[in-house]
């Protein structure tokens, strides 16, 4: 969990940004994260569904939709091809895992790093994910698609269906050329002369 303004210091924020006649905007990525920016008085929270991988309480749900903030979900990500790939993608791992607990002698105890591996390769984040989304949802909470997003995780809106986890230069298109640029100087692939 990462909180980065205390309770005070987002009161503060939002009230210069009210000032303004401007909305104010969250970046969630925990349970106690968005709840401290909902009572500070925040009018956004991009990607409320991301919790990973907790559910979100219902508490929390219910407080979103009384204080009327909009959800901005990465419904991209949890929808669509994404989400028919991830089911495939769970369909194969899942035998994998029960092919290798059948040949496993059943005395060792699995690692952490082990579980967290078959959660990766299960995808349970994403999973919960959706599920929270579509709690969100059900509640009725005003919400929508967001664009705080990772490039090419809608891959029906993509010109060449590339994988998630692809190199840099798969994922350069049109429209993301500066983030492009960014990306490869960060890896040291483009000088900084961009
Ligand atoms: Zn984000």
């Amino acid at each position: 969990m990462f909180i980065g303004f205390s309770l005070d210091a987002q009161k503060a924020l939002i009230e210069e940004v009210h000032k303004r006649n401007l909305m104010s905007d969250t970046h969630s990525t925990s349970i106690e994260g968005p709840k401290l920016s909902i009572l500070a008085g925040v009018d956004v929270i991009q990607h409320p569904e991301v919790l990973d991988p907790r559910e979100m309480p219902d508490e929390l749900v219910q407080m979103i939709k009384e204080r009327k903030i909009i959800g901005s979900m990465l419904v991209n990500q949890i929808t669509g091809d994404a989400w028919k790939r991830h089911l495939k993608t769970k369909e194969t791992n899942q035998k994998k895992q029960a092919e290798a607990a059948a040949d496993a002698d059943g005395t060792k105890t699995k690692t952490l790093a082990e579980r967290r591996q078959e959660d990766r390769d299960l995808g349970r984040a994403i999973d919960m994910r959706r599920r929270n989304a579509e709690k969100l949802v059900r509640a009725g909470v005003i919400l929508t698609p967001g664009t705080d997003n990772y490039i090419g995780t809608a891959p029906e809106f993509r010109r060449s269906p590339t994988r998630l986890n692809s190199s840099v230069d798969d994922r350069c298109g049109p429209g993301l050329v500066f983030i492009c640029h960014l990306q490869k100087r960060a890896s040291g692939a483009e000088d900084a002369a961009v």
